[in-house]
């Protein structure tokens, strides 16, 4: 006889990824996880959004594949900081998120941004427990991502389209980009942002205020 499986069984993964939630809502810890492409800006975008808003008590997590190199320069900036480094894996996962939890102090930590490892392809197939899912695009790298590697861009919370004080040096068309990301999911929040010289930190940093004034009435 066979047993019809009606509920969706939850695998490893997810299991833990549900657990990690669990313990970020009961310590009011927005968590984001922060995806993009090697060199995107993700940490520079980090320390300019801390700079930007020193009232939020913002930890963070990096993932690399090796070095502490962005754990140091966020840890230099006076932020709470786990560095994973994934020995060659391609991205995080919610067990390696567990491990890092118990370095980080949740109850003083406002905002807890996820920094994946850089790539566009698989860390968009992992749920970590975070809240919302953020993904940067950068001029250097070219306004074709969102049609070449659409899993990323379709199931974020908000893009941000980083490092726009370059958009005089590079044929990179912004309406072109935006048409791509807003044919995945139409009514996705878009930030031009350059860290380098603060453009967009401001729109950005409202958007993540009131992500994290809703969490907290929730
Ligand atoms: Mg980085
Ligand atoms: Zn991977």
């Amino acid at each position: 006889m066979k047993i019809p499986v009606v509920q969706k069984i939850m695998n490893a993964n997810d299991q833990i990824a549900a657990e990690n939630r669990a313990r970020f809502d009961e310590t009011n810890t927005l968590v984001i996880n922060v995806m993009a492409s090697p060199g995107a800006g993700k940490t520079s975008l980090i320390m300019a959004t801390a700079s930007h808003l020193p009232d939020l008590r913002i930890g963070v997590i990096e993932g690399d594949v090796a070095s502490t190199i962005d754990a140091d320069r966020i840890a230099e900036a006076g932020m709470p900081v786990v560095q994973i480094n994934t020995g060659g894996g391609c991205h995080l996962d919610a067990p390696m998120v567990k491990s890092a939890l118990d370095e980080l102090p949740l109850d003083d930590i406002d905002v807890l941004i996820i920094e994946n490892v850089g790539n566009l392809i698989c860390p968009a197939g992992f749920d970590l427990g975070a809240h919302l899912a953020v993904v940067l695009g950068n001029i250097p790298e070219g306004d074709d991502k969102p049609y070449k590697y659409p899993g990323m861009f379709t199931d974020a919370d908000a893009i941000i389209l980083h490092k726009v004080d370059m958009l005089p040096h590079f044929d990179f068309d912004v309406e072109y980009f935006r048409a791509g990301v807003q044919k995945l999911h139409p009514d996705i929040p878009l930030f031009l942002v350059s860290s380098r010289t603060g453009e967009g930190i401001a729109e950005w940093g409202e958007w993540l205020l009131e992500r994290r004034r809703e969490l907290r009435t929730a």
